[in-house]
């Protein structure tokens, strides 16, 4: 394969087109390995399509704007949208096609079947945005029946969605493995995300504060504190020092149940933020004495 083959992405905007093009690499004995996106890309979904490149023949990525995932006051009409960036990004991290519907391709007039799933998703990011997981969930096992791949890449920047969609493909028998991928940050410490476009720049300086949060707890745990109540106290006291956030949450939580952690706190358990900073609602996760 030459270089410029290798460069070559192909989008598909039809489901036929999607099918016929992914029906040939099969036929070929090609594994696939898929990314799914909502475009805006950077380095984190580099990261994952370079994942993909390398542990299956062919890499998929995905970039839609799902509106079923957005409450009705988020920022769906100004996610950010970079699509001629985004294709050259996936082109260099080694992207072999690009799935690209339109809203009115992946839920056609008269849609209305959908995802549901109990407790897992009513907590944290559930909590606050009561309708996010479901249209996650719609969604993500949609594009897994499109793509049909042998396995999908998600971040852990996204912890409880790629823990919900691994329940959701074991109870559904959805023939796919699911490979969660390290979290890519800025050199300050502020994970990549699309949503970082948002700040201004009197924000983006106190945006590592959500990681140095993090961190605090992360030290605290090390230092021998093991009741949850102080460890959250702590991270809090470290994001205060950014005046310009608002805690959406902080909680310690079990990394697979996400049941809240009573005393004490243990080695793996799951530390998760969610805070405002002007436009943004930026996540972030570390789990105990483990990263
Ligand atoms: P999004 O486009 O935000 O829906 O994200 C698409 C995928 O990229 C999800 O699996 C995210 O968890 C993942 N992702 C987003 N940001 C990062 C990051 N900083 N590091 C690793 N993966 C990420």
């Amino acid at each position: 394969m030459t270089t410029a083959d290798r460069r070559t992405v192909y989008v598909s905007r039809t489901l036929p087109e999607l099918r016929s093009r992914l029906r040939a690499e099969r036929a070929f004995g090609r594994s696939i390995g898929f990314v799914p996106t909502m475009g805006a890309l950077h380095a984190g979904h580099a990261s994952l399509v370079q994942r993909a490149a390398a542990a299956t023949d062919v890499a998929v990525a995905s970039i839609f704007v799902n509106p079923l995932q957005f409450g009705p006051t988020e920022d769906l009409s100004r996610y950010p949208r970079t699509p001629e960036a985004d294709l050259e990004l996936l082109a260099a991290a080694g992207a072999k096609h690009l799935w690209m519907p339109e809203v009115a391709t992946m839920y056609p007039p008269g849609s209305c079947t959908s995802v549901g799933m109990k407790g897992l998703i009513d907590v944290l990011c559930g909590r606050s945005r009561p309708t996010h997981f479901g249209g996650v969930l719609t969604v993500v096992l949609k594009l897994l029946l499109q793509v049909q791949p042998d396995i999908a890449f998600f971040g852990r920047k996204d912890y409880q969605q790629a823990l919900v969609i691994r329940r959701m493909v074991r109870d559904l028998d959805v023939p796919t493995c699911i490979e969660t991928c390290l979290i890519v940050r800025e050199t300050d410490g502020l994970a990549m995300s699309s949503r970082n476009r948002y700040l201004t720049a009197e924000e983006r300086a106190q945006a590592p504060a959500l990681r140095a949060a993090l961190l605090a707890a992360q030290s605290a745990f090390l230092a021998g504190e093991r009741r949850p109540a102080a460890l959250v106290r702590e991270a809090s006291d470290r994001l205060a020092l950014a005046p310009l956030f608002r805690i959406d949450y902080l909680e310690i939580r079990d990394p697979e149940t996400l049941e809240l952690r009573d005393e004490p706190a243990r080695p793996g358990d799951l530390v998760a933020i969610a805070a405002h900073l002007g436009k943004a609602r930026l996540i972030d996760n570390l789990l105990l004495a483990q990263d």
